[in-house]
């Protein structure tokens, strides 16, 4: 799908497009030979993946990232603690209380109500992480005056200051080249194959289409529930199917911190 936000950003994107295209002759190096990299990554802190989502990640093994909501999440922060105490999976910022509506905010609101306080709590409750990463709520990339790119650069840059390392969007784009990774760490590109459709398949052929390329693929999710009842939720039955899929295929499935570490320590 082509957003306007994608549209206007999409000139910078190309060329980081095709400065992986160039490359595409000697495939990038994922860990262990892997034909693409998948990160899995479930947003808002809620119930549901503690209740339903967390034993069919671990029973996969395979390991993922958690974005944070805490007004979604003080009442089981208990949980939570003990899916970080779990190892290796990921938890990343997506603010306070989840506003996808900026107008009211300037940079510096934002970044004091929504973006420093989660930092805090989240330095508290599962330690300091200097590449802790972040997601956009609601995709939502125009923050401050000007056109839709003065809006993102102004997001960017508050995301720097705060100490946010990377930032994912959720726009239905394409899996990316590592190049597009490394140029553009504040504007990755995933899809929520699942969200207005309870379909498995659409999520193993958009990692189908990673895999023919050597791309980085990050799939969404938000509630996994036992049975779906509306825009937004994954069947259990489909997650799992899901994870059962990418655990026979040539992947490496990794934390989006780890994936972009990689990404970064390879040969530009
Ligand atoms: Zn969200």
């Amino acid at each position: 799908m082509i957003t306007r936000r994608t549209m206007a950003l999409g000139l910078a994107a190309n060329a980081a497009n095709r400065v992986g295209a160039r490359a595409a002759a000697a495939p990038f190096a994922w860990p262990g030979g892997a034909r693409a990299a998948v990160s899995l990554t479930y947003d808002d802190s809620l119930d549901s993946q503690l209740d339903h989502g967390i034993a069919q990640i671990s029973a996969s093994g395979f390991k993922a990232t958690f974005f944070l909501t805490r007004e979604n999440m003080d009442a089981r922060l208990a949980d939570w603690i003990a899916v970080s105490r779990l190892g290796g999976h990921e938890f990343g910022n997506h603010t306070v209380s989840h506003p996808c509506g900026l107008q009211p905010y300037t940079a510096s609101s934002y970044a004091r109500r929504e973006l420093m306080p989660m930092q805090a709590y989240m330095d508290l409750h599962f330690g300091q992480n200097p590449k802790r990463v972040f997601a956009y709520p609601c995709s939502e990339t125009d923050l401050g005056p000007g056109d839709a790119n003065q809006k993102f650069h102004t997001f960017e840059t508050t995301l720097k200051r705060v100490g946010l390392a990377a930032a994912r969007t959720s726009d239905e784009d394409s899996p990316m080249t590592p190049a597009y990774a490394r140029a553009r760490p504040y504007w990755l590109r995933a899809s929520a194959t699942t969200y207005d459709v309870d379909d498995p398949g659409l999520a193993m052929r958009y990692v189908e289409g990673a895999m023919a390329r050597g791309l980085w693929a990050i799939l969404v999710f938000h509630d996994i529930v036992p049975t779906r009842t509306q825009a937004g939720e994954t069947s259990m039955a489909s997650h799992k199917l899901v994870l059962d899929w990418l655990k026979v295929k040539d992947v490496w499935c990794a934390p989006m911190g780890a994936v972009l570490d990689h990404i970064r320590a390879a040969p530009a």
